[in-house]
This record gives C-alpha cells, sequence and structure tokens, in this order.
C-alpha cells in the first residue's frame, strides 16, 4: 500500500485536526498521518464514530495522499449486442422473449457500425479489458470491441498479464526446423500465392520421396528435430504416394513429421473420394505425427471466396482438424491476415471457431498469426501493418484462454515487432527454418537463424529455449 502523502500534497487543516484529536479519532489520524495500515480496532471505531466531519476529513486526506485535487471520470459507451433472455428475472424491465415484438439482436458487423463514431474517442473502457485481465472469458462481441476500441498499450499489457498466469518465468521458445515443399504444382490457384505452378507448367515440380528424405536428413545433421512438409494440391499424387513418402520420412530420418496441413488433406480425400477420417487414419499409419495449421487464411467464406474459392471451406478446414484431434493427431492454428476483404469481425469469427473446437477437443497446441505477403500475386492487400499484428497477437492471447501457446511470427515479422509480440502476448518465438520457399516465393528476405532468434529473445529480456513440436523443452519427457 501506497504510505498516505508519499505522493501527494494534501490540504491540511490545524482546526479541524484539532477537533478530531478532541475526540474518538486522535489515534486514527496519527497513522493516517504516518502512512501506517490502520487496524480491525481502527475500522470499528470509523464506523460507530459521531464525528463524520472527522471521519470524512481522514478519508480525503487518504484520498488526497494517492489522486491529489484531481477527480475524474471516463468516457464509456453501454452498448447491450441483444435484450432476448430467456430468463424472466422480476427485478428487471429489459430482457424480452426473442418473440417480443420489442426483441433485437445486433451481429458483429452492426456492433462495428455502432463503435466506428467512437473509434478516436479513447473507448478503452468498456470494462472488458479489467475483466480479461482477471481471467474471465470474453464474449466475440466483447472480442471486436477491444479490438476496434481498446488502447493499444492497455490490451498489450492486458496480453502480457494472461501470458505470465499461463507462463510463468521469463523462457521463450523456438523450435529448429525444415520446411520441405515437396510440389509446386497445385490446381487451387490462391489468388495471394507466388508459390504454386499450374501443371504443365516448365517450374511445376515434385520431389522424389528419396530427395525428401534426403533434405530432411540434411537438416537433421544441422540440428532440426522437426520436419514440416508442404505443398501444392497436386492433380494426381494419390494418398498412396503420401503413405510412401511420410513413411520413408519417418523411418529413414526419426524426425517429428508435421505434415499436410488441412487444404491438402482435404484435397487428398476428394480427389479419391474417400472419408478425411480415412486419409488421416492412413497418413497416421504411414507415421504421421501432428497437422500443420496452415491453409486457414481467415476462417469466413466471405472473405475465402473473394480469394481462394476453390480451396476448403471454413467449415471444412475446421472439421480436419476436429477429426485429427480424434485420432490423437494434433495440430497448430494459423490465420494468415491482410488481404482486401478480411475484417476484425472476419479475424474475432475466426478465433471464436478455434476456441470452440479446442473446447471441444483440447487438440490444437498453439495460435500463429502471421500477415500477407502481396509481392507478386493477385490478391490486393489491405489492413496488415505491424500494429495490426500486434492487436491481434494480444486479443489471441486474451481470447484463446484454452490455447497455449500463441506464436510470434519471425518470418513475415522484422525482428523489432517479433519482440514487441513476446513482450505483448506471445510465448513462443516460432521457426528457425533450414529450408522454406513459400513465403521466400513472395519476395520475403527475412531468414532466420538461430543465433538471430537467440539474440531477438534475448534483447527482448527473455531466455531462449529450444523445443520440440508439442512446445516443451528439447529433451523433456512427455
Ligand atoms: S496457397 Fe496452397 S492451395 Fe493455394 S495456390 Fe498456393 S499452393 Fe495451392
Amino acid at each position: 500500500m501506497r504510505a498516505p502523502g508519499a505522493a501527494n500534497e494534501r490540504r491540511r487543516s490545524e482546526a479541524v485536526e484539532a477537533a478530531i484529536r478532541r475526540g474518538d479519532l486522535g489515534p486514527v489520524l496519527d497513522k493516517v498521518l504516518g502512512g501506517e495500515r490502520l487496524g480491525l480496532e481502527d475500522g470499528a471505531r470509523l464506523y460507530e464514530t459521531a464525528d463524520l466531519p472527522g471521519l470524512g476529513y481522514l478519508a480525503n486526506l487518504v484520498r488526497e495522499a494517492w489522486w491529489g485535487d484531481r477527480a475524474s471520470f471516463v468516457r464509456n459507451l453501454h452498448l447491450n449486442p441483444t435484450n432476448v433472455c430467456r430468463f424472466t428475472c422480476a427485478f428487471c424491465a429489459f430482457g424480452v422473449r426473442k418473440d417480443s415484438a420489442s426483441a433485437y439482436e445486433m451481429d458483429l458487423a452492426a456492433v462495428r457500425d455502432r463503435l466506428a463514431p467512437f473509434r478516436d474517442a479513447c473507448l478503452a473502457e468498456v470494462h472488458i479489458l479489467s475483466e480479461a485481465r482477471s481471467g474471465r472469458r470474453i464474449a466475440p462481441e466483447e472480442a471486436l470491441l477491444l479490438a476496434v476500441g481498446a488502447d493499444f498499450h492497455d490490451l498489450a499489457a492486458a496480453a502480457r498479464d494472461a501470458r505470465a498466469r499461463r507462463h510463468p518465468g521469463r523462457d521463450v521458445t523456438y523450435i529448429v526446423n525444415t520446411n520441405i515443399n515437396y510440389t509446386n504444382v497445385c490446381v487451387t490457384r490462391c489468388r495471394f500465392c507466388s508459390f504454386y505452378r499450374l501443371p504443365g507448367h516448365d517450374e511445376g515440380y515434385v520431389l522424389d520421396p528419396a530427395e525428401v528424405v534426403r533434405r530432411a536428413l540434411d537438416a537433421r545433421a544441422r540440428g532440426a528435430t522437426q520436419v514440416l512438409l508442404q505443398g501444392g494440391h497436386h492433380p494426381r499424387l494419390g494418398i498412396e504416394h503420401f503413405e510412401d513418402l511420410i513413411r520413408a520420412v519417418s523411418e529413414r530420418t526419426g524426425l517429428h513429421l508435421h505434415a499436410l496441413s488441412a487444404p491438402e488433406v482435404h484435397h487428398l480425400a476428394r480427389i479419391r473420394r474417400r472419408p478425411v477420417g480415412d486419409v488421416l487414419r492412413r497418413l497416421r499409419a504411414a507415421g504421421l505425427d501432428t497437422l500443420p495449421g496452415g491453409g486457414a487464411e481467415v476462417l469466413a467464406d466471405e472473405a475465402r471466396a473473394a480469394e481462394s474459392p476453390r480451396k476448403c471451406t471454413a467449415d471444412e478446414w475446421i472439421e480436419v482438424h476436429r477429426v485429427a484431434h480424434g485420432l490423437g493427431i494434433r495440430s497448430s492454428a494459423t490465420m494468415m491476415f491482410g488481404l482486401e476483404e478480411d475484417r476484425w469481425r472476419h479475424r474475432v469469427d475466426h478465433l471464436a471457431r478455434l476456441r470452440a473446437l479446442q473446447d471441444e477437443t483440447a487438440g490444437f497446441t498453439a495460435f500463429i498469426a502471421w500477415t500477407y505477403q502481396p509481392r507478386g500475386n493477385l490478391a490486393r492487400p489491405g489492413e496488415r501493418s505491424a500494429m495490426t499484428y500486434l492487436r491481434l497477437v494480444a486479443l489471441a492471447r486474451l481470447f484463446l484462454d484454452n490455447v497455449g501457446t500463441i506464436q510470434a511470427s519471425p518470418l513475415t515479422q522484422p525482428p523489432g515487432v517479433v519482440q514487441l509480440a513476446l513482450d505483448g502476448g506471445a510465448d513462443d518465438f516460432g521457426n528457425v527454418f533450414l529450408e522454406e520457399h513459400v513465403v521466400a516465393a513472395a519476395g520475403v528476405e527475412l531468414r532466420v537463424t538461430e543465433a538471430l532468434a537467440r539474440r531477438t529473445i534475448a534483447e527482448a529480456g527473455y531466455r531462449p529455449v529450444r523445443r520440440d513440436t508439442y512446445y516443451r523443452p528439447q529433451g523433456e519427457a512427455a
């Protein structure tokens, strides 16, 4: 407790203090002036006193020690997204039944529109941040309010608190990894992708399983513990090809196989007209360990329809992960944002879908957000600034209360922004890739070495720790 008088000048009155000393509050006055904590007996004395002016004087001494002559107020917006309620509390005139003529429900777009005029009006105090800080789960409409209205520093501080509750201490983990793209041939033609080549293109390739093994062994020799296998949606590579590939890499290298994102699994199931569960079971039997969370972009079909209409839908992406989790295959979850079509309400919907599935399966290991890299692509960029990225990292930490790890994105953000992310909700640095082609195809030149990773983490005031795919310090038992 701060000692009264330590911070601010107080207005004292000799006459009033003399009057207090003549009554029963003299000992309390001495304690207040000395900055001592009051005891039970003092409390009882204050409660029972008839000297109300003296009581008010004492209270004002403490209040002025804290705040001087300042009296504050807050500008607030009390927004009720709906008045529909299934309860009928006798003391409430607000809630109505859904079929009532006065019932209303606002969707996220309507909430956002109501907030738009207040965007520059310091609308930070909507009581959500303080409740999020205390650990209360925040609702999607509250997350949207925070995304568009909260002061950035307040948001980051709340996320830092939440991260510290989940991960006390100063460790920040990272993994040494290789990303082998087994083919760049793809029929899906996403407008934000500069990696793929259509079938028959001169630059199209399919890596032979022996070549993939050779590269994985090379990465293992250089310290990799995981191999990330991802590629395009090749029209003719069937499940048998992937069984052979995964079996070969698993048996020959012993590396953890983090392979085939949900759209790739969905594509395999579609071209062979097999259920997703069958495909995953066969890949699992061949040696697949976990699924990467790629291909989610923003899980809103409105946005996906414009930029990747041939890719799996948001529901299908979620369903692949649900089935994988049911089979004991854990996965990461991602979001690539910053396309012209995506909006905060889409991003919040995306987080809400992840949280709901995590409540159901507990299968996600981590959430990773990264920004769209537009160079050489057809899709037009939207809101993708460093501030937007950092707000999303903080929001993810607060909203995804059931996902342990929030990962930074050193491949799409410079080290300074990664450091801010680590101080604003993220607890994992991400990947040191020994090989990577997809992001590099968009002209991104952020090469991340292990030395750079360790330096970036240490300079942010944290302790770098190598980890495995399950975000455990490397070598720690399951
Ligand atoms: S993002 Fe994936 S699915 Fe889309 S075009 Fe590129 S390789 Fe194909």
